[in-house]
């Protein structure tokens, strides 16, 4: 599939569920906080259809994400079936981390995380915007960082092909442990992304107290590692920019969604919300209910693939983050 600005769709992004337990205040605000019932949310089966229809359509890597993925019911069993699909050859999970050390079902495998992997799960994606107690805490509303740095042991136990780490920057939050996330990540070889705060959910967190452009924390880090030095040749399959710091060789990445204005030439990216709406994109407000089509009895496979044609036909050129874009629906949701 391909867009009418030549960006080659090959990446689902797919929320299941808007549950979480914890509560970022750039993500879900307390006034937000109220769930979809259950009848609104795709069923496992339908989520594997359309991602079955999407394999067949050139979608070949899907990370799944919320909310926090892992609260869902039976979610290890999605996954098995999920790492059955033809075609997707690239499985990721986005999640907090903090329940990735919990026992699996199985008797085979000590840890949720150890399951994933047997199920056929690449990469991992861990949300850790701070390192201190306190920071933590405030940041998400829970008292859980062992659990989520447990999850990152666990995670590293289980073989990933990679584990991501990314960090939300926020100015006079975590901006004072920039290098102690350098450090954490490098002592547990994980690939650290500082992320820029975006007005997704809420633009609150949004005000210039809080908001540290990319070109900020690079300054910060550069302050004690010395120059960043560029690797444009070094991707991820998503928008982060990688940088190398000369003495340890260590690669960090930085998501500008703000201020980069390249931000998204390379997107490759549809996003499936736990509801079944496709969105071209996570900064406009564009979407497209495609539950109507999946719980039509009427429609067949060929009506799913024509709907993802017809979105991606309607994927913009870029965001609209920076013309003071009011976000219409919560990130949990959308999925991050
Ligand atoms: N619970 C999972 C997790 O923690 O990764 C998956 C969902 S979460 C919405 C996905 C990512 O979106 C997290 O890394 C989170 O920090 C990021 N995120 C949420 N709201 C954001 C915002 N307003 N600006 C930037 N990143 C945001």
């Amino acid at each position: 599939m391909e867009d009418r600005y030549g960006h080659r769709i090959s990446y689902l992004r797919v929320s299941i569920t808007d549950r979480c337990n914890e509560r970022c205040r750039y993500c879900l605000p307390e006034e937000q906080q109220e769930w979809l019932t259950r009848d609104d949310v795709l069923t496992y089966e339908e989520l594997l259809r359309v991602i079955r229809v999407g394999a067949g359509m050139g979608i070949s890597k899907v990370r799944i994400t919320g909310g926090e993925p892992l609260t869902r019911r039976n979610v290890l069993w999605f996954f098995e079936q999920l790492g059955q699909i033809e075609g997707i050859n690239d499985i990721g999970i986005s999640t907090n981390g903090t329940l990735l050390a919990r026992p699996a079902q199985n008797a085979e495998t000590r840890t949720t995380a150890e399951q994933l992997r047997q199920f056929g799960v690449r990469t991992v994606n861990v949300s850790l915007d701070s390192l201190d107690r306190e920071v933590y805490s405030q940041t998400t509303g829970r008292n859980y960082l062992d659990q989520a740095i447990a999850g990152i042991d666990a995670a590293r136990a289980a073989g990933f092909e990679s584990i991501k780490v990314n960090s939300v920057l926020m100015r006079g939050q975590n901006e004072h442990e920039l290098w102690d996330l350098i450090e954490f990540a490098q002592g547990r070889d994980l690939l650290l992304r500082f992320i820029e705060l975006m007005p997704v959910s809420t633009t609150e967190m949004l005000t210039e107290e809080n908001f540290l452009p990319i070109g900020e924390a690079k300054k910060l880090i550069e302050f004690k590692y010395g120059a960043l030095e560029p690797i444009p040749e070094f991707r991820t399959n998503g928008p982060a920019s990688y940088f190398r710091i000369a003495e340890t060789g260590q690669k960090i990445g930085f998501i500008g969604a703000m201020t980069n204005l390249h931000f998204c030439e390379t997107c490759n990216k549809l996003r499936l919300t736990c509801e079944g709406k496709l969105r071209p994109c996570l900064g406009s407000h564009l979407e497209f209910d495609m539950r109507e089509v999946l719980r039509n009895p009427e429609m067949t496979d060929d009506d799913v693939a024509k709907f993802f044609l017809s979105v991606v036909d309607r994927k913009p050129e870029q965001h609209e983050f920076r013309e003071n874009y009011q976000p219409g629906r919560r990130m949990i949701a959308i999925g991050g």
